[in-house]
């Protein structure tokens, strides 16, 4: 079975090329579109929608019914509609074959196994503590880990690993002190890994290859050295984009001090100088049971969702839809489609429905601050599912 090629991403000749615009999705995000739509009748005036705020997505014609839109989605040749031209480091290469022989043994990075143990035993500790801590504490914990995990999916992922769409420097800056806040390795080192994740998944080059079982691509991973492969790979794949970007630079350059204060020192600090908050209980809840959470609920996508949940887009790869993933990941856990269309900057074939990260990329775009939003049309995703789906698909 041919595996993903960019090729697919196509429109039918009967289709006009002309990007058409559109603001509020489709499927997925109806009571807000209805809500929306109401808004707009009572103030007609009231939204003045900036020229960027525009996705530009080649939709599909107005179809005259599921057969005729069938027989379109057979007959669709393979056009070239290259919607992100500049980045091609993250498209399944399946070309690429493990070498054969034993596997190389397991390094053991043991400062990391002592800090995870450490982490995690704080954090168990900080659940008992939360029935005698102030509500405040968890409050902006929950509130943290929502700005934190917001410079990882919109900010290291969908920004600067797959370039979906563009941010003027006001939402740059909001994004990298939000990733710093995630601690999740800078944003250079997290989109290389992640950029050779999709490039090579579930192969020795892909730095939690899902075969090695769910321990290894949650966790496990970050405790033992990377694979030969996944170096090697790594050093060959074009990160000029990011070497170029300055923020990107000056978050690296200054990112162990940078961490240390903004994920360590200044949550235990706040709840304890601001409303009183133990010292012990800002500790144990506000840091190591918020980190501890965000970090595991971003592993998941790693994990469950290589593991876990249909194909419907694409049954030839390890990632999969898994919602309880797109819940606790703000979004993230719609993987098969994004494995399947990296370049797609709702990383789902829908817009704000489980994904608060799409739902906040639009807000910005809508505030001029995000722009250049690239979307796969929707007669390719059907092209796709046609073809390679699971037959989970609804439209099947
Ligand atoms: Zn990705
Ligand atoms: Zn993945």
């Amino acid at each position: 079975m041919a595996a993903y090629s960019p090729q697919e991403v196509s429109f039918s000749p009967t289709t006009p090329p002309n990007p058409q615009y559109r603001i509020f999705g489709t499927r997925g995000n109806r009571p807000l579109g209805t809500l929306m739509h109401l808004f707009l009748t009572l103030h007609p005036h009231s939204l003045k929608i900036p020229s960027n705020f525009a996705t530009t997505t080649i939709m599909e014609p107005h179809s005259r019914g599921q057969q005729s839109r069938e027989e379109k989605v057979e007959k669709m040749p393979l056009h070239t509609e290259d919607i992100r031209p500049e980045m091609k480091e993250d498209i399944h290469d399946p070309s690429y074959q493990d070498e054969e022989g034993p596997p190389p043994k397991l390094e053991y990075v043991w400062r990391n196994i002592f800090l995870m143990a450490l982490l995690h035993l704080g954090a168990l500790y900080g659940i008992t503590l939360v029935p005698s801590s102030k509500v405040y504490t968890w409050l902006f914990g929950l509130l943290y880990n929502i700005v934190a995990a917001l410079g990882i999916t919109a900010g290291a992922h969908r920004l600067w690993s797959h370039r979906t769409y563009k941010a003027r420097l006001p939402m740059r800056l909001f994004l990298i002190v939000a990733n710093t806040m995630a601690f999740q390795n800078d944003v250079y080192e997290w989109a290389r890994d992640h950029r050779v994740h999709h490039k090579f998944s579930e192969t020795h080059a892909d730095p939690h290859d899902s075969r090695r079982g769910f321990f290894f691509s949650h966790v496990g991973w970050l405790l033992v050295r990377k694979h030969p492969a996944v170096k090697e790979k790594g050093r060959k794949l074009d990160m000029s984009d990011l070497k170029a970007d300055k923020l990107v630079m000056f978050q690296r350059r200054y990112y162990k001090p940078a961490v240390v204060l903004i994920c360590i020192v200044l949550p235990t600090l706040v709840p304890w100088y601001f409303w009183g908050e133990t010292f012990q209980h800002s500790l144990c809840i506000a840091t190591f049971l918020r980190y501890a959470i965000i970090l595991n609920f971003t592993w998941l996508v790693n994990s469950a969702a290589h593991l876990y949940g249909y194909r419907p887009y694409d049954r030839n790869i390890g990632a999969r839809e898994n919602v309880l993933v797109s819940v606790a990941s703000l979004g993230e856990g719609f993987h098969n489609y994004h494995h399947t269309f990296p370049y797609d900057y709702s990383a789902s074939e829908y817009r704000w429905h489980i994904s608060f990260t799409t739902f906040f990329i639009d807000c910005m775009a809508a505030l001029g601050l995000a722009y250049d939003r690239k979307r796969v049309s929707k007669a390719a995703v059907l092209a796709k599912i046609k073809r390679t789906g699971d037959g989970s698909h609804k439209s099947d």
